[in-house]
């Protein structure tokens, strides 16, 4: 676990910028955003695609830096800290499920799960009994020597949250995980991440449907690199503006529209 207690918050924001540098371009991704995540949190992002959530998520979980503003996760600031020092506080508080899955394709199940552990310095026995447990945890035991390939796209998530916690992190940011299933799959991920959430793991989640955005404890409304609504600004900022995407066409694999 981390060095944060009980009390302290697991991530906190201050006023982050991050513009990005694409051929002599300055992209502002982030504007000033300002966000704390508690233990045990349960926050959903929403916005229009382009208004900075992934790139918010990433400073969350240490994947990258802020341009200006204060970053601190699980009580480090990581202005302070080496690359090879955020990669191990990335290792021990965060665990990322992206929407795409990101599982190595040549390898099982149970070896994608361990991975996260070979940092750790465990022996390989005890990665793959650790790894075995999530793998039971989410559901999967009987899928553990399968490759990605030979897996439905809800069985591919449950792997990559099994990943994602077998470090048991005290935060899973979670980037749209429902936006390559169809809608029954992507239900049976979200009661997975609300039983893990229950357990006590803060969850923040991005989506863009607004039913999914309801179930969290806490909602906020990002649009050009601004939080515009929600936690702390207001709940009542919300319009259809900023969810045009639920008509856009979903991605390649099915979405089944009731
Ligand atoms: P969202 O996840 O809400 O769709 P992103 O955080 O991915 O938004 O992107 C926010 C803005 O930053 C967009 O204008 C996007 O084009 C730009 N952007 C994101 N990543 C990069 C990058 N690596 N280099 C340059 N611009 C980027
Ligand atoms: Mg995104």
């Amino acid at each position: 676990m981390t060095e944060c207690t009980e009390r302290s918050p697991a991530i906190v924001a201050t006023d982050v910028s991050r513009i990005y540098q694409l051929e002599g371009v300055s992209v502002p991704a982030l504007r000033g955003v300002s966000l704390t995540v508690e233990p045990g949190d349960y926050l959903a992002i929403v916005g229009t695609s382009g208004s900075g959530k992934s790139t918010l998520m990433h400073l969350l979980g240490g994947l990258d830096r802020p341009t200006t503003g204060t970053l601190v996760i699980g009580g480090r600031d990581v202005a302070t800290l080496s690359a090879p020092e955020m990669a191990r506080l990335r290792n021990e508080t965060v665990g990322f499920v992206f929407q795409s899955f990101h599982l190595l394709a040549r390898t099982t199940a149970l070896d994608n799960v361990a991975l996260p552990l070979v940092y750790r310095g465990l022996g390989r026995r005890e990665r793959r009994e650790r790894a075995m447990a999530m793998l039971q945890r989410v559901g999967l035991a009987h899928r553990m020597n399968h490759r990605p390939n030979q897996m439905s796209g809800g069985e591919q998530q449950r792997v990559a949250i099994a990943r994602a916690l077998v470090t048991d992190p005290s935060v899973l940011l979670a980037d749209e995980p429902t936006g390559n299933l169809d809608s029954a799959t992507g239900q049976s991920i979200l009661s997975l991440l609300e039983s893990l959430n229950a357990e006590g793991v803060a969850v923040v989640l991005v989506t863009h449907e607004r039913d999914v955005a309801a179930r969290a404890r806490r909602q906020i409304v990002m649009r050009d690199g601004l939080i515009v609504a929600g936690d702390p600004v207001s709940s009542a900022g919300w319009s259809s503006a900023d969810t045009p995407e639920e008509s856009s066409a979903p991605p390649s694999s099915v979405e089944a529209a009731p």
